[in-house]
C-alpha cells in the first residue's frame, strides 16, 4: 500500500532523514519508537506531504506521489494525520467539525455527512457530545473527536504523531483504547509514540528510528523483548526520559522543580522523589546557565541517571577540591553512585547515577 525507498529529508545543510526505506501494507498497525529529534514527526510529515522530502520515493497504491503531476490534495486526502494538539476548530461544534470536511472536499450532502459524523462519534464515545464545542471538551475527548474527524474522512491511512503526549495522564488510557479499537478493525495505521505498553499490543511491527534511519525494525516481541543492535537496546531499557533546559539565572526553580517531581513520581516510591528532588535542588545550585538537567529512568535495571549537559563548564562536585559546602556534599555523595563525565558534540556531560533505593 505504501513503499518508501531512499527517503531523504535534510533542512539547509541538517539531515534528519537518511535513507529511510519500508513497506506498509493494508491492515498492518506500525508503531515508530525512538529517541526525540530522530526525525519521526518529519517521516510522518513527508508521508503527507506536508514536508517535500529532498530525495527518494514515496509510492501510495504504486503511484509515486513525488512525481510531478501528482494529484497532491487527493493523496492526502488517504491519508488522515492526528497530531498532539488537537487541532479542532474553535468556532465549530462537534459534529460540524466532522462534517465540515466531508461536504467541502468530499461533495457529500449535509445529512450524509452528519449520518457519518453521528456513526462514528458513537464510535469513539461522544454521541453526547456532538453539539458541543471543542472548549467543552477534555484533553481526551479532544482527541477522540480529532481522529473521529480525520475517520470522517475515509482516510485509507491514518498516520498519529503522538497523539496522547499532550494529555493529562488520566486522559491517556481513553485515546489509546480507542485507536486499538480501530487497529482492530483492519485499520491501516502508523503511529509515532513513547507508550511502549500501548505500542507492544497494538501494533504488529515497530520501526526504531535512529541516524536518519530505520535503524531497527521488527515484531514488538522482537524489538521489545530481544532488540538486536545497539542503540535500540540503549532506547528499549530507558523507559522515559526527562530534560528540562535552564536559559537564565532568573529561571522558575520552582516549575523546575514541579516537573522533576512529576516525573519521579510516576516510577520511584515518595521517599526516593523526595531524594532526588533535594539532590536536583543541590546540583542546580552550582551551575550557572544555561544547562540542561535529564532525568531517565531505565526500567529493566531499575536505575534512575541524573545528566547535567552545558556547553561552557560544568560545575563538578565529585573534583577534588570542588568549592562545595559540607551539606552539600554529604547529601550529592550519599544520592550519587557511579559518575561519568563525556563530551557529546562540543557539550560537557556529565552522568550521574541516582541511588533508588
Ligand atoms: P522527532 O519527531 O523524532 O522528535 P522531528 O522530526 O520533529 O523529530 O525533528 C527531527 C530534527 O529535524 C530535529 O533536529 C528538528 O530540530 C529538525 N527539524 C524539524 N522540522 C524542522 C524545520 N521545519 N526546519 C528545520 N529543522 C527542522
Ligand atoms: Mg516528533
Amino acid at each position: 500500500m505504501i513503499r518508501v525507498t531512499g527517503l531523504e529529508k535534510k533542512f539547509d545543510r541538517l539531515t534528519v532523514l537518511r535513507d529511510i526505506t519500508c513497506e506498509i501494507h493494508e491492515g498492518e498497525a506500525i508503531s515508530i519508537i525512538g529517541p526525540s529529534g530522530t526525525g519521526k514527526s518529519t517521516f510522518l510529515r513527508c508521508l503527507n506531504l506536508l514536508e517535500k522530502p529532498t530525495g527518494g520515493h514515496i509510492y501510495i497504491d504504486g503511484e509515486d506521489i513525488l512525481a510531478k503531476g501528482a494529484n497532491i490534495p487527493k493523496l492526502r486526502q488517504k491519508m488522515g494525520m492526528v497530531f498532539q494538539s488537537f487541532n479542532l476548530y474553535a468556532h465549530l461544534t462537534v459534529l460540524e467539525n466532522l462534517t465540515l470536511g466531508p461536504m467541502k472536499l468530499l461533495g457529500k450532502t449535509k445529512s450524509a455527512a452528519e449520518e457519518k459524523a453521528l456513526e462514528l462519534l458513537r464510535t469513539v464515545g461522544l454521541s453526547e457530545k456532538a453539539a458541543s464545542f471543542p472548549d467543552e471538551l477534555s484533553g481526551g475527548q479532544k482527541q477522540r473527536a480529532a481522529i473521529a474527524r480525520c475517520l470522517a474522512m475515509d482516510p485509507k491511512i491514518l498516520l498519529f504523531d503522538e497523539p496522547t503526549s499532550a494529555l493529562d495522564p488520566t486522559m491517556v488510557s481513553e485515546v489509546l483504547a480507542v485507536i486499538r479499537r480501530l487497529a482492530k478493525a483492519g485499520m491501516t495505521m502508523v503511529i509515532v509514540t513513547h507508550e511502549m505498553e500501548f505500542s507492544k499490543n497494538v501494533s504488529n511491527r515497530v520501526f526504531y528510528m535512529d541516524e536518519g534511519l530505520i535503524y531497527e525494525e521488527g515484531t514488538p516481541q522482537r524489538i521489545f523483548d530481544n532488540p538486536q543492535k545497539e542503540k535500540t537496546k540503549a532506547f528499549i531499557n530507558r523507559i522515559r526520559g526527562f530534560s528540562y533546559a535552564v536559559e537564565t539565572e532568573d529561571y522558575d526553580f520552582y516549575a523546575m522543580n514541579g516537573a522533576v517531581k512529576t516525573f519521579c513520581e510516576k516510577y520511584l516510591p515518595p521517599k526516593t522523589v523526595r531524594n532526588v528532588l533535594l539532590l536536583t535542588e543541590e546540583l542546580t545550585e552550582l551551575q550557572t546557565p544555561p544547562y540542561t538537567l535529564a532525568l531517565d529512568y531505565y526500567e529493566k535495571k531499575d536505575t534512575l541517571t541524573m545528566t547535567l549537559e552545558s556547553e561552557g563548564e560544568l560545575a563538578d562536585p565529585f573534583k577534588e577540591g570542588a568549592e562545595i559546602d559540607e551539606i552539600s556534599a554529604t547529601i550529592i555523595r550519599n544520592y550519587i553512585g557511579t559518575v561519568t563525565r563525556e563530551q557529546r558534540d562540543n557539550r560537557n556531560v556529565l552522568v550521574m547515577e541516582v541511588r533508588a533505593k
